[in-house]
């Protein structure tokens, strides 16, 4: 079953003097259960692929099927639904909000969808274990370690057991043991059947994938299956 499927997908930015092609026809085929890294220099367009994979931005043309659907053809309030049901976001500066405690950050994406009080308190605390930050449950961004923000945040982009993770460099301001410690929850959420796709510009972090897409001027250059992981399967 194919989560994301696109065909010569494309997109320009147009400011007032230049036209900048960021994507310039891109197939990506992405399957159930993968765990995908995205790498290229910077500027090749890889933060553009994962926003128009996450429905935050269009593509200028070609197709996207998310889930099957033509997401050209969804109206922006359903797509919106599409976003808030199947994916989690992963970001380089943990995008915590920092008013709120661990706890209520998890918990926001069950109040978007509607949980009850009781049901939210079982999934977040669920949540918080799996990734090691219960203990920290009522302390605010700003008083965890980048690795324990990290962990919150994994933690809230999982809490509505999304189908798909999208991660821009999500061990990009984490020294190298929290960065590990990272990589190995994102590998444990995949292992468990979560599709992971991931933008990285370590190739630490890229051999817990099964595939490497590499991206250059808006293209995939090179596509690289990680023998390692596949042959542990
Ligand atoms: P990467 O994530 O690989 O660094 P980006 O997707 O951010 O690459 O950028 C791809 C290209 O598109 C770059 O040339 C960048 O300058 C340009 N670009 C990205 N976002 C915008 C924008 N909002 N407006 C204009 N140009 C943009
Ligand atoms: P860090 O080293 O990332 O700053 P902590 O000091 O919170 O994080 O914890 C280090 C590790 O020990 C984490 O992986 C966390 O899962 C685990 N841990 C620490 N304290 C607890 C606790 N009270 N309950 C569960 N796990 C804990």
């Amino acid at each position: 079953e194919l989560i994301i499927d696109t065909q010569n997908l494309q997109k320009k930015y147009i400011t007032d003097t230049v036209e900048t092609t960021a994507l310039a026809g891109v197939d990506l085929k992405i399957k159930r259960g993968e765990f995908v890294a995205i790498m290229g220099p910077s500027g090749c367009g890889k933060s553009t692929l994962l926003n128009i994979l996450g429905m935050l931005d269009s593509p200028s043309s070609g197709s996207f099927k998310f889930l099957g659907q033509e997401v050209a053809n969804v109206s922006e309030r359903q797509r919106a639904k599409l976003r808030k049901e199947n994916l989690g976001f992963v970001f380089q500066s943990f995008n915590l909000i920092d008013e709120l405690t661990v706890e209520e950050n998890i918990a926001l994406p069950l109040a978007y969808l509607g949980y009850s009080k009781s049901e939210t308190e079982k999934r977040t605390l669920q949540a918080m274990e799996r990734m090691g930050i219960a203990h920290r449950r009522n302390h605010f961004p700003q008083q965890l370690s980048g690795g324990q923000q990290q962990r919150a945040a994994i933690a809230r982009a999982v809490v509505s057991e999304p189908a798909l993770i999208l991660a821009d460099e999500p061990t990009g301001n984490l020294d190298s043991v929290h960065g590990r410690e990272v990589m190995q929850l994102l590998s444990e959420l995949n292992d468990a059947g979560t599709t992971v796709v991931m933008v990285t510009h370590s190739p630490t972090d890229a051999e817990y994938a099964h595939r490497i897409v590499n991206l250059f001027d808006g293209q995939i250059v090179t596509e690289n299956l990680n023998v390692k992981r596949h042959a542990a399967e």
